[in-house]
């Protein structure tokens, strides 16, 4: 466990959170190193050496900086990015551009240029138009790049509606029509500028229930023995996606194994009945890798106590560095991290301090009686899509990020400064 508690305190990967809180400031962004790898870890026995020809590409999305991005090289990983920008942070940190695989629904001209430059491991085509594209480019630059095709295999996984990604009606993902599909692989196939190697399919996020994955992976399946009845082609590389579930509060977290195994053996029977060998398999987890190695640490400021109705208790972030429970009504759970061994008797509400209503971090938390303005208040589990969507929003500065690891700790992002807030601010000459 990276959390503990010591003499009433709260420690995080072994470093004392109200020594954090001291030395960096709050709000603040902490990552547990220790975490992260032993996610990685967990994913090299239970997936790359069980299978051998598997690889994991860490859906950097969730959590993007320089200092990630060197771990991921170091753990030896793979990364899928879906912007131009995460292409040239990943870059800047010097990840090797082979082991960059590039998603999303629409690929701006000039990343595929940038993708194509460096020389990036695969581009996830998504869409009808992007072939096409791509072939433009590659033609210019003389080059050739790996592709597989994201499809929509039109299986509804139960998760929140924004975070459901493998239905039909879904702007991911090429649909399985068969005047649609068929004719987009053979194009593939037959390209010149392309090496087409196989099918990739994402079903949606934060699942505890392998159904959506299996379901879908049937579907694909039968999409690759067909490519290979019409075509002669053999898909070579099969990309599951990531999406497997996390604990934020009371939820049961799955071991990757659980949805592994099952998907493996489907994959297994299905190339044995095709007389072919098995293809290379990729995940791509995102919240799964960095969700549970995140705390937010907040210092607690004004109290309101509405007698009968609700007890507001605000710290001094908010949506701005934590957007997800406004944005789909994640849930979280926090304690008072210097008063973390003292009974929690007091139902509160903890809000952010900007101008909205919803934001709120959590309804209904259990604090000690007695908790107080300058208390520090740690929300768990804030790892994914915490700092990755964070905003200026009121003109609130992002929070710095500091990487823990045994009782060490590093700034691996600075706290943004107001200056950092209006630098590319400009006022024209008539208004000066
Ligand atoms: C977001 C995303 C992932 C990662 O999903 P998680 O739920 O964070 O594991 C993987 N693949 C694609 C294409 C994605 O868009």
């Amino acid at each position: 466990m990276v959390q503990e508690i010591k003499n009433g305190v709260l420690y995080f990967d072994g470093c004392n959170t109200v020594e954090l809180a001291k030395k960096y400031k709050t709000p603040l962004y902490v990552m547990s190193e220790t975490d992260i790898v032993s996610r990685f870890r967990e994913l090299n026995e239970c997936f790359v050496k069980k299978y051998g020809n598997a690889r994991v590409a860490y859906a950097s999305k969730a959590f993007c900086t320089l200092a990630m991005y060197k771990i991921c090289e170091r753990e030896g990983t793979c990364i899928d990015v879906v912007s131009g920008g995460e292409l040239y942070t990943a870059i800047k940190a010097g990840f090797p551009a082979e082991r960059i695989e590039f998603n999303g629904n629409n690929k701006l001209p000039s990343e595929i240029e940038d993708a194509v430059d460096y020389g990036i491991g695969r581009i996830i085509i998504d869409g009808l138009q992007e072939l096409s594209l791509i072939e433009k480019i590659c033609a210019q630059k003389g080059k050739k790049v790996k592709v597989l095709y994201r499809v929509t295999p039109g299986v509804a996984a139960d998760s929140h509606d924004y975070i459901v990604t493998g239905k039909k009606d879904s702007k991911f993902g090429i649909p399985l029509d068969e005047d649609v599909f068929y004719p987009e692989v053979e194009r593939a196939i037959k390209s010149e500028y392309v090496d087409f190697l196989g099918l990739h399919f994402h079903v949606g996020s934060q699942l505890f229930d392998n159904s959506a994955h299996l379901q879908a992976l049937d579907i694909i399946l039968e999409h690759v023995k067909e490519i290979k009845r019409r075509f002669g082609f053999v898909c070579t590389e099969l990309n599951l996606g990531g999406g497997f579930g996390v604990k934020y509060t009371n939820e049961e977290r799955k071991p990757y194994s659980y949805f592994i195994d099952p998907m493996m053996a489907k994959i297994k029977a299905a190339y044995e009945e095709m007389g072919e060998p098995m293809p290379a398999a990729v995940i791509e987890p995102g919240r799964s890798i960095v969700a549970e190695a995140g705390m937010n640490l907040y210092t607690i400021g004004s109290i309101k106590d509405i007698k009968g109705v609700r007890k507001y208790v605000s710290i001094d972030g908010g949506m701005t560095d934590n957007i997800r429970p406004a944005l789909y009504s994640a849930k979280y759970e926090g304690v008072v991290a210097n008063k973390a061994d003292v009974k929690v008797s007091d139902k509160v509400t903890i809000c952010g301090k900007c101008c909205e209503s919803g934001d709120i971090l959590i309804r209904d938390c259990l604090i000690p009686e007695g908790t107080e303005a300058g208390d520090l208040f740690a929300i768990f589990s804030t790892g994914a899509y915490g700092y990755a969507m964070a905003s200026n929003y009121n003109n609130n500065p992002i929070p710095a990020v500091v990487l823990v690891k045994d009782g060490e700790s590093n700034l691996i992002v600075k706290h943004q400064s107001y200056e950092d807030i209006i630098h590319n601010n400009l006022i024209p000459d008539y208004l000066k």
